[in-house]
C-alpha cells in the first residue's frame, strides 16, 4: 500500500461555508499531500442531499482558492458516482450482506446508546423479510471480530461494529431519506469515492474516528484497498463543543481585503506546528509544509 503514489482529499459536506473548525482538516490534509509530494482533490460531499444548501459548494471553492489551496483536476460531487455507489450496493447484496429494515427512528428511540452515541442496531428486521415498499433502509451486517487499524495521530483503533454500532444503514429509500432521490449513506459512499480516486491518506477532524472502523470494514467486504487514516483534533468551544455553524462560527471570510495568513496561522497553531511570520501565502505555503513535515517526526505512527 506505501508504494502507491500518494493522494489525499478533502471532502467537505456543502452545509455551508468553511468555518475556523473545518479550515484544520483542509490545512492538515493539504500539508499532507504537499510534504508527500502527493495529489489532492476536493470532493464535495453531498451524500446527503437534504442538508445540501444552495451555493455553499461555491462558497466553499471561493474560499479555498483565497486561502491558498490548489487541488488537482475537477472538483468532484459525490452525487456524480451514484452508479459507482450502487454497484458496490449490488456486491454487498450479492454476497448475502444486506437487509431491509423497516425500523423507524421512534421504533429505534428505545435502543442501547454505545460508547459513540450511536444506537446500537438490535437486528429486529434481520428475521423478517418484507415488501419493498415497506422498506427504510438497508442494513450492512456487521461482524463480531473486531476491526483494527492504525490512525497515523492516536495509534493503534480497535472497534467491535456489534458492540460500537450494530448493522448499520448504507441505503434509504427517497421516501425516507427526505429527498427526491434515494440515498446512499455516507459510511458507504465514502470509502467507496476514495478507492475510485486511488486515494492513499485520508486526513481529517477527530470527529470521525469512530467511522472509521466502518469505512474499514465496507472496504474489506469489497476487497478494496484501504488508505492510511490520521484524525486532526477539532476546534472546540470553550464549553468543549465541536466548533460548527450551529455553534455560530462565522464563515471564514473571502473578501480580497481580508488576509487569510493569520486564520491560516491560528490552525497552524492549533495543529501543533507554531506559527508563521509570512506576510505572503507562498511563503506561508513554505513554512507551514516544513512545520507539518516535522509535526510528522514526532508522531509516532508512521507513515
Ligand atoms: N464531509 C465530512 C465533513 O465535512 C467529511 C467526510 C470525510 O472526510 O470523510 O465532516
Amino acid at each position: 500500500m506505501t508504494s502507491r503514489a500518494y493522494v489525499g482529499r478533502f471532502a467537505p459536506s456543502p452545509t455551508g461555508p468553511l468555518h475556523a473548525g473545518s479550515l484544520v482538516a483542509a490545512l492538515a490534509s493539504y500539508l499532507d499531500a504537499l510534504v508527500h509530494g502527493g495529489r489532492w482533490l476536493l470532493r464535495i460531499d453531498d451524500a446527503d442531499l437534504s442538508r445540501v444548501q444552495n451555493g455553499a459548494a461555491d462558497t466553499i471553492a471561493a474560499q479555498l482558492k483565497h486561502y491558498g489551496f490548489v487541488w488537482h483536476g475537477n472538483i468532484t460531487h459525490t452525487q456524480d458516482s451514484r452508479p459507482a455507489h450502487q454497484v458496490a450496493l449490488d456486491q454487498l447484496q450479492q454476497q448475502g450482506l444486506l437487509y431491509t429494515c423497516q425500523c423507524s427512528r421512534a421504533d429505534l428511540a428505545s435502543l442501547p446508546t454505545s460508547y459513540l452515541g450511536e444506537r446500537v442496531y438490535d437486528k429486529r428486521c434481520e428475521a423478517h423479510p418484507i415488501t419493498l415498499n415497506l422498506t427504510r433502509a438497508l442494513r450492512l451486517r456487521v461482524v463480531e471480530t473486531p476491526i483494527t487499524f492504525t490512525d497515523r495521530w492516536s495509534g493503534t483503533q480497535k472497534q467491535s461494529l456489534t458492540h460500537a454500532v450494530g448493522d448499520f444503514v448504507v441505503w434509504r429509500p427517497a421516501s425516507a431519506a427526505g429527498s427526491q432521490d434515494d440515498a446512499y449513506n455516507y459510511q458507504l459512499t465514502m470509502p467507496v469515492d476514495d478507492a475510485a480516486a486511488g486515494v492513499t491518506h485520508v486526513v481529517r477532524g477527530a470527529d470521525l474516528l469512530g467511522n472509521t472502523a466502518r469505512q474499514c470494514y465496507v472496504l474489506d467486504q469489497l476487497c478494496l484497498a484501504r488508505p492510511h487514516y490520521l484524525h486532526v483534533p477539532l476546534v472546540t468551544t470553550a464549553d468543549g463543543v465541536k466548533l460548527s455553524k450551529q455553534h455560530g462560527a462565522p464563515a471564514l471570510p473571502v473578501l480580497p481585503s481580508n488576509d487569510p495568513i493569520p486564520w491560516l496561522n491560528q490552525t497552524l497553531v492549533h495543529l501543533g506546528c507554531g506559527v508563521s511570520s509570512a506576510t505572503h501565502l507562498p511563503a506561508f505555503w513554505r513554512d507551514a509544509t516544513a512545520a507539518w513535515a516535522r509535526k510528522l517526526t514526532q508522531l509516532p505512527h508512521l507513515p
